[in-house]
């Protein structure tokens, strides 16, 4: 297998979603000076929905995003609404303590009803759709599922029968189904986000890549051709942002997911592959998801690849992987075909932090969970700001650690552990 870096352009990704976006956004470049209250740098799910929170708190907000609303992960992603925040919160009891386990624990459903309640309250068009199953091929999986049940009454056990009530594969073994997570077209969510929080005053720049910041009580961002000032700043990068903040950088590893879109499927094809409409994982690390799109095509994703490369022939090992699940698709013409780099973090918890003691706060680090996680985050910022700093400081105590091997080494050091998972995956 060939591996190549992506070739990315300041325009969308070749995707289905930059496709069937509702409309293309167009927010002039920064020039010049400026002076607001919070600037929220990179214009991803976390981004936007800070600046939304922000803003529904009254606050003079500048959204700064080098290339388009929703060009990172937000714009590329499986856009499966899955709850929880972060993996295993109960991992940071020493931390935190039991109260704060239980807090986090909290934000795992609070980050999902966000992303309800904002579609509604604000009418955003972006195919909304309820319904999600996750779906065994091991024995060990089913286990699982036993244990998660007893403790959520929202997890309807399936056996492998009745799995094929929803995805009609021979793959599985059994699973659950829960109505409470589902799936949208996360660009459309995300730009419509953005005209919510400019309707609100937002002052939105596109094409404006913040290249230097001033840290300090009053911290001020910078690109080639203007400056903003602000009481915080907010670093919404995540996985795009290089090397802008060296401290950031050392703690998210970039990791690269692959998603094809067939054509449109015919009734007969949906009997035979997604008998209904709902978003599916698979248990393992190296997991296969997907969905239908509001039109119905399977936009099925995969080949998490933690040396932040991409398979030179990504396509054609996705549309393997998919006649795997569905055999009666192997033929099925590949429509778009495109990939996105997640941020992931040592200990898989998104990084909500400050730097050096200043007013630039960060988040960082969904680890490859991150549609209702990122809305979490937006209110978790926003509160911040705003002075209770309560959930903030919580999330600030889980110690944010660089991966091992420093620049050079980390990606091949977690490429040989994904081929760890892998293996056991495979047993
Ligand atoms: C292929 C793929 C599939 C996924 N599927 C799912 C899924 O189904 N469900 C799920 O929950 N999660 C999924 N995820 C993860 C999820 O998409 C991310 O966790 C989430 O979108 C992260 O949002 P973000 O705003 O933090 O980062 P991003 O969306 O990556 O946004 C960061 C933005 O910051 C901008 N930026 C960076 N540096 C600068 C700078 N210096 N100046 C200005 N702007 C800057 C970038 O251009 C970018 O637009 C997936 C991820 C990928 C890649």
């Amino acid at each position: 297998m060939f591996l190549k870096a992506t070739t990315e352009t300041k325009e969308h990704a070749p995707s289905y979603y930059a496709a069937s976006a509702n409309w293309q956004t167009d927010y002039p470049q920064l020039e010049g000076d400026l002076t607001v209250d919070v600037v929220v740098v990179g214009a991803g799910f976390s981004g936007v929905a800070t600046a939304v929170e922000l803003c529904e708190r009254g606050y003079k907000v500048a959204l700064v995003e080098s290339n388009r609303i929703s060009w990172g992960a937000s714009g590329r992603n499986g856009g499966q609404i899955i709850g929880g925040y972060g993996s295993d919160p109960s991992a940071f009891r020493s931390s935190i303590g039991s109260e704060g386990v239980s807090i986090v624990e909290n934000m795992g459903s609070e980050c999902v009803e966000i992303i309800k309640e904002r579609i509604e309250k604000y009418n955003i068009d972006c195919d909304l759709k309820w319904g999600y199953c996750e779906v065994g091929l091991k024995k060990r999986h089913l286990k699982s599922y036993r244990e998660w049940a007893e403790e959520d009454p929202a997890i309807q056990l399936l056996d492998q029968a009745e799995v094929k009530q929803y995805v009609n594969s021979d793959l599985y073994l059994g699973g659950y189904y829960r109505q409470d997570w589902g799936h949208i077209q996360p660009l459309n969510l995300c730009i419509g986000e953005a005209r919510v929080a400019e309707s609100m005053g937002a002052k939105i720049f596109e094409q404006t890549q913040i290249t230097r910041i001033t840290y300090g009580e009053n911290p001020a961002v910078h690109t080639d051709k203007g400056s903003i000032r602000a009481n915080h700043v907010i670093l919404c990068g995540n996985a795009y942002m290089g090397n802008l903040v060296p401290y950031l950088d050392a703690r998210v590893l970039p990791a690269t997911s692959c998603i094809i879109a067939t054509e449109p499927l015919s009734d007969e094809q949906l009997k035979q592959t997604m008998v209904r409409d709902v978003a599916v994982c698979d248990s393992r690390t190296a997991l296969d998801y997907y969905r239908l799109s509001a039109d119905k095509r399977l936009l099925f994703g995969g080949l998490s690849n933690y040396s932040g490369l991409e398979p030179s022939n990504a396509q054609a090992i996705m549309q393997a992987k998919m006649a795997k699940v569905f055999p009666s698709l192997r033929s099925a013409r590949i429509d778009y075909s495109w990939s996105g780099r997640m941020g992931i973090s040592v200990r898989r918890m998104p990084q909500i932090g400050r730097i050096k003691d200043s007013n630039v706060l960060y988040i960082s680090g969904y680890s490859g969970h991150g549609v209702a996680p990122t809305h979490m985050t937006g209110r978790i910022l926003a509160e911040a700001v705003d002075g209770d700093t309560h959930r903030f400081d919580i999330m600030n105590k889980m110690f944010h650690l660089p991966w091992p091997g420093g620049k050079l080494l980390r990606r091949p050091a977690m490429a040989v552990g994904m081929m760890w998972y892998k293996m056991l995956d495979a047993i």
